[in-house]
């Protein structure tokens, strides 16, 4: 995180103090998946008061969304479909399985989990102040202004799980979906939190805050590595059709939301199947 607030795109993006660190260019591996990778094995840039306290708030916000996807898995009710191994039952992370069937299921349950950590994420952010925010800033100001770093947050996290260019042919060889797919789910049900007015998102346009973090992330990677070859899958991603993504892994949380519900902790609702169970 320090190594990418240190580049000018993202000191731009955060309106941070340009003399905070000096970019270093590192080039690793032969395109930005890699060169992300690698980036994350260096060692950290001070970026003076500001900005590590900055970057300590972003590296929070991180770990915040990670616990909370984890404990996602545990109330939305998805143990009712995890594996039992000697008496204990898990929802696994990594599962390699070549079992697409099995996959779909899997992806559904991430994309659960990956959207109740969205709902409490975006409604922490708002809470809180953080260190960058202005005095006098207008309403709307703060609003953007206290989305950005989680924006950055938690794209920067989900940008991590890519390690080559989107292929809709191996969409699902994996339990969980490609990265690049989750950060436009997110992104997307941060539009619906909008319209159905479940957050008071102000006159906030979360389009443009969603789109500018997301280049913002990309060029701040290539900046901090060096790296520009093959950028990241997120606008590959936003327009993969209906019937290839949403269609089979909606319609398996169709057929598995009454054994979710049936032994959910959560008091909220689960979200309601939009397609008929397959
Ligand atoms: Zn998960």
């Amino acid at each position: 995180m320090s190594r990418l607030l240190a580049t000018p795109a993202a000191r731009e993006f955060f309106a941070l103090e340009p003399e905070l660190a000096s970019v270093s260019e590192v080039a690793h591996g032969e395109n930005t998946f890699a060169a992300y990778d690698s980036l994350s094995l260096l060692p950290r840039i001070d970026l003076g008061d500001v900005g590590n306290e900055f970057r300590r708030y972003l590296e929070f916000m991180a770990s915040e969304w990670l616990v909370l996807h984890e404990i996602g898995h545990i109330v939305q009710g998805h143990l009712a479909v995890g594996r039992t191994v000697n008496g204990l039952t898990y929802i696994l992370e990594q599962d390699p399985s070549v079992d697409r069937d099995y996959n779909i299921t899997s992806q559904a349950l991430e994309v659960d989990a990956d959207c109740f950590a969205n709902l409490f994420c975006v409604q922490y952010s708002l809470g809180r102040h953080h260190i960058l925010e202005r005095d006098g800033a207008s309403h709307d100001e703060v609003v953007v202004g206290r989305l950005k770093p989680y924006l950055f947050s938690m794209l920067s996290v989900l940008r991590s799980f890519d390690h080559s260019p989107l292929n809709l042919e191996t969409l699902f060889d994996s339990d969980h979906p490609p990265g690049c797919v989750r950060m436009s789910y997110l992104l997307a049900q941060m539009l619906t939190m909008q319209s159905e007015t479940t957050i008071d998102f102000k006159g906030a346009n979360l389009v443009e805050a969603g789109g500018l973090a997301a280049i913002t992330l990309e060029r701040a990677i290539s900046q901090a590595t060096g790296v520009n070859s093959q950028g990241g899958n997120l606008l590959p991603a936003v327009s993969i059709p209906d019937e290839v993504f949403r269609k089979p892994v909606l319609s398996r949380w169709a057929k598995i939301y009454p054994e979710l519900n049936a032994i959910k902790l959560s008091p909220f609702k689960l979200a309601p199947p939009q397609y008929e169970p397959a």
